[in-house]
């Protein structure tokens, strides 16, 4: 469409700029720095954000702003046709731009068919641009462009096309102050763009046709401006947003409890978000995972970076309690006693100190029990593992039970468990209170082979060390004390300290006395009980102490219990071995249970005995030791039986249950003990020895009386047809050679320490 030109132009038609040219150029470069300075604020969250679509559609605004401007100023001729051509494909261009710009900002429908459509809309009218004045007409005699009639069409179907694209985006979207503007100011410039386009060709029309961008392009920096203020903020809000959640999973380290964290986290999430009813669950699930929830009660709608804030901060929480959930478990695990779910010893010593510290505070005592299962080792050796586990479940189990909540109970190792407890009573009390701990387990550990639960008690006074290690050992002392005794429960005090003392003295003196050779072997006679003669010696050892001899009852059981006892069992052989070349005899020695426990027992009596002569040796075990149930003694005494060792059972009728099990014993003497013979004489005595005598002749046995001290013992003894006797009347225990009686005759030359004359029934000489 021609339009006639106007008379009345702003224009100066290519004399020099008009005030409408130089607001266009302005305009136009106000933009170009708006947007360069809104490219130079770009952050990652705006390029997101399709800002880029809007800056480039201002671009082409300003560029048909900048075009319109020089139009005014174009001198007609091929270079204003240039610049109209421009102004037209800037304008195709800023049309098209609107369609990715407003799909970009309202998150509207797809724009590719109608871009497409557009861009081949304005290329097709470019292409003919020049070939038809349809569209291209040139410039008027009065220095305006002339447009041609196709130019209306070309110009507005495409922008009805773009403003119904833009009426279907904006549907539905929230109305804002800075949208309220936009839509006013695209409203105006569509009124001012159509009534340029379809007005006659006068200068109003092309000073609308000037105009008609300007109030688009300030709508469209208004928005920018808002845009970029909106995305600052939420930048902001994000920044905040991660360093709550930097805070919260910090405080995960330092609080109690996960419940404390979500309290922590709910109260940011509040501040954070200005929404006070937000609340927070956490929910354990299954293995140990934690699923934690924020909300708004209030069911205000969240932003998407409000909804990941929250999830993120879930997250955080449900970590933490997952970690402390598994922390709380390995320390738990670090100190409980697996086996029987009691605190195991780390815990006890822990907990000790922490009470002790509490009671000088409180001023109040503290007292230890120390339980331990006598004979639990062997028990366990005996039934298996699995029974002797379910034996400590059982106790643990009963101990709590027994003691109640007030104490803390613990497993210290093995068979021994410990209890503490606060504010306790008095000595009486506590004393008390351990015997019926050890009563209780009467019934529980009664069976064969007995495991009895012995109770030591310590106690701690306001004013007395705390020493938690020394609190236990005294309660551990006086359990070893109750189990010595045999009482089953005992305190420790001042007595009980220095026997302690004392027995850690003498401990340290044995164990010097062996090294130094004070061990020493004495030997006593065994003889004929018809010819009085020298039959055999049994080796009996002696403790030279400060110049005195100690008997073995001082010091055995000591030595028993430390173990040192095999290194005397070692001395003791060797001195037998040499008595027994000596004195051309048998030779008895003593062994107790304990060294019949060594491992290596066979080949310790090989060493210490030597080579050969195996004959000669008696091997005398008390009848408790090897009645003790211990497969590995008989073992080692059945080993050494088969070379010729006899095997003589000392004290015997002293035991618990000997006389029917005799048969299955690897032995070949039985050495009756001096009770029967001092009570023999008697009617009831002599029943007795009678007794044990015919058991004996059933089982093929030998039979040694020991203890006999006075000619009638002798008398019965003979009369009751017992061979072999022995006893301070027949001879006393001696370094040397303490036989009275006649040796035969042909072994004897050439020694004279062992011919001691025949001296029937005389007084025995003292060792
Ligand atoms: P035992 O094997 O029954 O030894 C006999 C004990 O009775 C010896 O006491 C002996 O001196 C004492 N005796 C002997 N005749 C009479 C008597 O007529 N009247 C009285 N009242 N006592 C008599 P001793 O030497 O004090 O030994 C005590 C126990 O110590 C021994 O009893 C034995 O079981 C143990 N023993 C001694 N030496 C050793 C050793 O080297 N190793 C081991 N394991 N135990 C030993
Ligand atoms: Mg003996
Ligand atoms: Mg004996």
């Amino acid at each position: 469409m021609s339009r006639p030109r106007g008379a009345d132009s702003p224009h100066v038609g290519g004399s020099g700029p008009s005030w409408l040219t130089v607001v266009q150029c302005v305009v136009a470069g106000v933009v170009v720095g708006l947007v360069a300075v809104e490219a130079g604020s770009w952050r990652g969250e705006l390029r997101r954000s399709g800002v880029r679509w809007s800056a480039t559609w201002s671009l082409a605004l300003a560029a048909v702003c900048l075009l319109n401007g020089l139009v005014g100023v174009a001198p007609p001729g091929p270079v204003g046709g240039a610049i109209l051509f421009a102004r037209f494909c800037a304008f195709g261009a800023a049309v098209v731009l609107a369609l990715p710009a407003v799909q970009a900002y309202a998150c509207g429908p797809a724009a590719r068919l109608p871009v497409t459509l557009l861009v081949s809309w304005f290329a097709a009218a470019a292409a003919l641009w020049w070939t038809t004045p349809l569209l291209h007409a040139g410039f008027g005699p009065d220095g305006l462009p002339v447009h041609g009639a196709l130019v209306p069409i070309v110009e507005l179907v495409p922008v009805v096309l773009v403003g119904a694209y833009v009426l279907r985006a904006v549907r539905g979207l929230e109305v804002t102050t800075a949208g309220t503007v936009v839509a006013a100011c695209a409203v105006l410039a569509m009124v001012t763009l159509v009534a340029g386009a379809v007005a006659p060709s006068t200068s109003a029309a092309e000073l609308l046709r000037g105009l008609w961008v300007l109030p688009l392009v300030a709508g469209l920096e208004v928005l920018a401006a808002a845009r970029v203020r909106a995305v600052r903020r939420a930048a902001d809000r994000r920044a905040r947003m991660r360093d709550a959640i930097a805070h919260v999973s910090n405080a995960a380290w330092l609080v109690r409890t996960p419940d404390d964290l979500l309290l922590t986290a709910r109260d940011r999430c509040r501040e954070l978000l200005g929404d006070p009813s937000i609340q927070g669950t956490l929910r354990p699930l299954s293995r140990d995972r934690f699923v934690t929830e924020f909300y708004s009660a209030d069911g205000h709608a969240l932003l998407p970076d409000e909804q990941s804030f929250l999830r993120d901060l879930a997250r955080v929480v449900s970590n933490a309690a997952e970690r402390h959930t598994l922390t709380t478990k390995l320390r738990r695990a670090a100190y409980t006693d697996a086996l029987t779910g009691l605190h195991n010893r780390p815990a006890l010593d822990k907990h000790l100190a922490a009470v002790l510290g509490k009671a000088e505070v409180e001023s109040t005592r503290v007292a230890v029990l120390f339980c331990g299962l006598s004979g639990f080792r062997h028990a366990n050796d005996l039934r298996g593992r699995e029974w002797g586990d379910r034996l400590l479940q059982r106790v643990a189990a009963q101990l709590r039970e027994v003691l109640g909540d007030g104490a803390f109970v613990a497993r210290h190792g093995g068979d021994d468990f410990v209890a503490v407890i606060e504010r306790a009573p008095g000595d009486t009390e506590l004393l008390a209170l351990a015997r019926r701990v050890h009563q209780r387990f009467e019934h529980l550990t009664h069976r064969s082979p007995a495991t009895p639960l012995s109770v030591g008690v310590a106690a701690w006074r306001p004013g007395e060390v705390r020493d938690v290690d020394g609190l236990v050992r005294g309660a551990d002392l006086a359990m070893q004390a109750a189990q010595r005794t045999g009482r089953g429960a005992a305190f420790y005090d001042e007595a009980l300290r220095a026997e302690f003392v004392a027995r850690t003295t003498m401990r340290r003196e044995l164990e010097a006395a062996i090294g130094a050779g004070d061990i020493v072997v004495h030997f006593q006679p065994l003889t004929d009980s018809e010819t009085l003669e020298v039959v055999a010696l049994e080796a009996l050892a002696r403790w030279r102490r400060h110049g005195e001899l100690v008997l073995p009852k001082e010091w055995l059981p000591l030595a028993e219990e430390t173990g040192l006892i095999v290194e005397i069992g070692r001395q003791v052989f060797t001195a037998a071995r040499e008595a027994s070349e000596r004195y051309e005899l048998p030779v008895a020695v003593n062994v107790s249970a304990r060294q019949l426990d060594e491992a290596d027992f066979v080949r310790q009596v090989e060493q210490s005995w030597g080579p050969g002569a195996w004959h000669r040796l008696t091997i005398e075990v008390t009848e408790s030791a090897l009645l003790h149930d211990q497969a590995h003694a008989r073992e080692a005494l059945a080993t050494l039986a088969a070379r010729g060792v006899r095997i003589a059972l000392d004290d015997f009728g002293t035991g618990y249950n000997s006389l029917a099990r005799l048969g299955d014993l690897p032995v070949h003497v039985i050495k009756v003990d001096q009770a029967f013979v001092r009570a023999s004489g008697t009617p009831e005595g002599d029943a007795v020895l009678r007794a044990v005598l015919a058991v004996a002749r059933a089982h093929g046995l030998e039979v040694v009386a020991e203890g006999v001290e006075r000619a009638e013992e002798l008398t019965t003894l003979v009369g009751m047809g017992v061979g072999v006797v022995q006893g301070f009347m027949l001879g006393r225990p001696a370094p040397t050679l303490p036989i009275r009686g006649r040796r035969p005759a042909p072994r004897l030359v050439g020694r004279p320490t062992a011919a001691v004359p025949v001296q029937r029934l005389a007084p025995a000489a003292t060792a």
